[in-house]
């Protein structure tokens, strides 16, 4: 009897790894590996989620009328041009299933997302991967990649697992090298996090260019990753042609509820993005004076920092080592990198403690 054979490209997506919560003994842990917010999530917020309990026999709005508008205002966009979804995972799918399929090429970098190469080959598109510059986000690499089959490009900026952040110049660059009829989806996930009041201008790309889409999420700063609500900006073509194949409800009232407050905490956001530069700092700072035992942060934009291990100190016996301490970091064997670890800034004690750890460690290591 023949069973039902899915798709071959679908056979080649390789599962994506979120981060763990737990130590490999079943510990529950401090968890670093997923680039939450350590401070929580905005009161106002979480009283908006609790009084939503009292409408769960209801539908969402479909619309997502109340959203639009809090984003529009608060961006100063045009509400008919946002999109909305289940986590911009959900927008990072849409755009695939909108403008790319089988024989379609569609770039982005080493160490890029893991969510992009899932969303490329889901709709039978050939991922490109162009090489990276010192692990940062390298143009020309890109823009040598396009071929007549290119369709899309994603870049997340800063980018994730390395934090690495592409300049207003280079993403202008990137943007002017590419053909009009190649989209570009510039991923905002850590844009809040960006040193100052700086920014790559995707948003003025994406308001004035006919190929660019940016994608935002409530997940990251705003420490709503529990509700799983994203967003993106496009042109009215862009959106009107993902708008066709998203699922109906694919954003809850209470999450919807969550956000827009979320949004509008203006004390909340500050402190978080103070508290993150401060301890991005400081933990950089003190990598950096480990680096005579070959460790080195590769310079972040975001809420997170890539630490490379090339001494005694492997990555790997670095991970175990923090997580026999009840740490769970990220280690990426299955992203090229295994000798790296992806750490969440967390809290000051638990940032210091994790500063702790990996000295004692190269203390050991050294015998
Ligand atoms: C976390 C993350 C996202 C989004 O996650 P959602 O929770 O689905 O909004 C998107 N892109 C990058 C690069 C991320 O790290």
């Amino acid at each position: 009897m023949n069973a039902p054979v899915p798709k071959p490209w679908i056979m080649d997506i390789a599962p994506y790894v979120p981060g763990r919560a737990q130590t490999d003994d079943g510990r529950k842990a401090i968890k670093l590996s997923s680039n939450e917010n350590p401070l929580g999530t905005s009161p106002a917020a979480r009283e908006a989620f609790a009084s939503a309990s009292g409408s769960l026999e209801r539908y969402p709005d479909a619309s997502a009328v109340e959203l639009r508008e809090a984003l529009a205002a608060k961006h100063g966009l045009d509400p008919a041009r946002i999109i909305y979804g289940n986590g911009s995972d959900e927008i990072l799918h849409l755009v695939a299933g909108a403008f790319a399929g089988p024989g379609d090429e569609v770039i982005y970098v080493n160490y890029g997302f893991a969510v992009y190469p899932i969303a490329i080959r889901r709709v039978g598109a050939v991922p490109v991967i162009a090489p990276d510059k010192d692990y940062a986000t390298d143009v020309d690499a890109i823009l040598a990649s396009v071929t007549p089959r290119t369709r899309m490009v994603y870049v997340a900026n800063p980018n994730n697992p390395t934090g690495t952040y592409a300049s207003r110049e280079e993403i202008a660059r990137l943007h002017a090298g590419l053909r009009s009829d190649i989209l570009l989806v510039l991923d905002h996930a850590y844009a809040e996090y960006i040193d100052g009041e700086i920014d790559d201008g995707g948003m003025e790309l994406a308001t004035s260019a006919p190929n660019v889409l940016v994608t935002r999420t409530f997940s990251k700063l705003y420490g709503l990753a529990a509700e799983r609500i994203g967003w993106g900006y496009a042109s009215a073509e862009i959106i009107e042609a993902m708008h066709r194949i998203r699922l109906p409800f694919s954003i809850t009232i209470a999450g919807t509820a969550a956000a827009v407050a979320a949004l509008n905490d203006a004390e909340f956001i500050e402190h978080t993005r103070a508290h993150n530069a401060q301890w991005r700092r400081w933990f950089a700072d003190e990598i950096a004076k480990l680096g005579n035992a070959g460790l080195r942060a590769v310079p972040s934009q975001a809420n997170f920092v890539l630490v490379l291990f090339e001494g005694t100190l492997t990555a790997e016996a670095a991970y175990k080592g923090l997580m026999d301490e009840g740490y769970i970091v990220r280690w990426l064997p299955g992203q090229g990198l295994a000798h790296g670890l992806r750490i969440t800034i967390g809290t000051e004690d638990e940032t210091k403690a994790v500063v702790a750890i990996l000295q004692r460690l190269i203390a050991d290591a050294r015998g």
